[in-house]
C-alpha cells in the first residue's frame, strides 16, 4: 500500500472527528436533527482549522443514504461518492481560480438540474473572497431565490471580502484556531495509533510551530516522521523544523542569574553561525519565558509541567525558582519589545544583543512578601544577597 500523509489518512470523518470547533459541530448536528439546515452557510476561519473538512461532513449528514443524519454512515453509495470527490450532487468550487461572472453564471445553469439522487445539491466554494464583484452580484441573484434543496457553503479566509448582501443571506460560522494543547492531544493520539513512538514535549513544538492549523500541525508531523522514524524527540524536532534548542534560552536565563553578558551574546552569535533566523529565536525565547512562568505560579503549573519528563520538570522547576515573578515579567516584556523592533530594526542583530544585555543587567526585584518574610527571619535571607537595611541612626554611627 502506498504512504498516506497523515493529513489526508486522518481528515475527520464524523462532526465529533473535528478537533477545537465543536461550538460549530454541535450547532449543525442539531440543525440536522432538527430539519432546520440553512441554504447558505459562510464559514471563515485561517487555514487548516477544519473548514473544507466540515463542510463534506455536513454534505455526508445530508446525502447520507440512512440520512439525513447527523451521523452519516460512512459506507453508503453516497457517503462513499462524497469522500471519494465523484459525487454529482456535492460540486467543490476553488473561488481562486472561477470567480469571474461567466463562471457563476454557469454555477447557476448547472444548480437549475435536479439532483442526481441524492438529497441535496450542495456548492462548496472555497476562497469564496476571490470572486469579483459581478460575479458575487450573480451569486446574490441566486441567493437572494435560493432553489429547493439547494445549499451553498462558502469557505472563506477573509470574511471582511464578502459583500454585506451576500453576508445577510448566509449562517455565518467562525472557525476558532485550535490551541497547541488541544493540536498536541490529536497528534499524540496518531502517533499511539501509528505505534510512533514519541515525546508528549516533542508535539506540542510540533503543536506551536503549527499556529492553530490542525492540517499544518500533520504536514509537519511528517516531515518530523521522515526525519525521526525511530521516534519523535523534542530535540530532533527542533532540528528539523529549524528550531532554537531549549538549551539556549537555559543558558541565556542562567546568564542572567550570574550577570554573564558573554554568554548571553555568545548565544546570538551561535544562532546566526547556524543559520538560525532572529525573529524565529524570539518567538522561541517568548514560549520559553512563557513556561518559566507557568511553572512560577502555582495555579498554572499543573499544565505547563503535564508535558515535560520528571528530569526536565525537575530542571525546569530548579531554574524558576531562582526567579521572582516579577523578574520573569520583566524579561518577557524586553522581549516582547524586542519582538516588536525588530521588524522595523536596520540592524536586528544589535536589537537582540541589546535586549539580552539589559536582561543581563537588570536589577532583581524582591516582592514586598519575600522582603517581609526575610525581615521576620532576622535578616541575612539568601533572597537578599545585597541588600542591606540600614537605620538613619546607623547610618549616623558610621
Ligand atoms: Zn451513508
Amino acid at each position: 500500500m502506498s504512504y498516506q500523509v497523515f493529513a489526508r489518512k486522518w481528515r475527520p470523518q464524523t462532526f465529533d472527528d473535528v478537533v477545537g470547533q465543536e461550538h460549530i459541530t454541535s450547532t449543525l448536528r442539531r440543525a440536522i436533527e432538527k430539519n432546520r439546515v440553512a441554504h447558505a452557510y459562510i464559514f471563515t476561519g485561517t487555514r487548516g482549522v477544519g473548514k473544507t473538512t466540515t463542510a463534506r461532513i455536513l454534505s455526508r449528514a445530508l446525502n447520507c443514504e440512512k440520512g439525513p443524519t447527523p451521523d452519516p454512515c460512512g459506507e453508503c453509495e453516497s457517503c462513499k461518492s462524497i469522500l471519494s470527490g465523484s459525487n454529482f450532487d456535492v460540486v467543490e468550487i476553488d473561488g481562486a481560480s472561477n470567480n469571474s461572472v461567466d463562471d457563476i453564471r454557469s454555477l447557476r445553469d448547472n444548480i437549475g438540474y435536479t439532483s442526481m439522487g441524492g438529497k441535496y445539491r450542495i456548492f462548496l466554494i472555497d476562497e469564496v473572497h476571490m470572486l469579483t464583484k459581478a460575479a458575487f452580484n450573480a451569486l446574490l441573484k441566486t441567493l437572494e431565490e435560493p432553489p429547493p434543496n439547494v445549499i451553498f457553503i462558502l469557505a472563506t479566509t477573509e470574511p471582511q471580502k464578502i459583500p454585506d448582501t451576500i453576508h445577510s443571506r448566509c449562517q455565518r460560522y467562525d472557525f476558532r484556531r485550535i490551541s497547541a494543547e488541544q493540536i498536541a492531544g490529536q497528534l499524540e493520539k496518531i502517533c499511539k495509533s501509528e505505534n510512533i513512538v514519541y515525546e508528549k514535549n516533542g508535539l506540542l513544538v510540533v503543536a506551536r510551530k503549527a499556529d492553530g492549523s490542525m492540517r499544518d500541525s500533520l504536514s509537519l508531523l511528517d516531515q518530523v516522521y521522515a526525519f525521526c522514524r525511530d521516534g519523535i524527540k523534542e530535540k530532533d524536532i527542533r532540528s528539523v523544523l529549524g528550531l532554537v534548542e531549549n538549551e539556549i534560552y537555559r543558558d541565556i536565563v542562567e546568564s542572567v542569574l550570574e550577570k554573564n553578558p558573554l554568554v548571553a551574546l555568545r548565544s546570538v552569535e551561535d544562532i546566526l553561525n547556524r543559520g538560525f533566523d532572529l525573529s524565529e529565536f524570539i518567538t522561541g525565547f517568548q514560549e520559553f519565558l512563557r513556561d518559566m512562568l507557568l511553572f512560577r505560579l502555582p495555579g498554572a503549573r499543573a499544565t505547563a509541567g503535564e508535558e515535560l519528563s520528571p528530569e526536565a520538570t525537575a530542571a525546569m522547576d530548579n531554574l524558576c525558582n531562582r526567579f521572582s515573578e516579577g523578574d520573569l515579567l520583566r524579561m518577557v516584556e524586553l522581549i516582547r519589545q524586542t519582538e516588536a523592533s525588530l521588524r522595523w530594526s536596520s540592524f536586528p542583530r544589535f536589537a537582540v544583543e541589546s535586549a539580552l544585555l539589559k536582561m543581563v543587567y537588570m536589577d532583581s526585584s524582591v516582592s514586598v512578601q519575600q522582603l517581609i518574610a526575610s525581615l521576620g527571619s532576622g535578616g541575612g535571607s539568601p533572597l537578599l544577597p545585597e541588600i542591606h537595611l540600614t537605620t538613619s541612626v546607623d547610618s549616623k554611627k558610621k
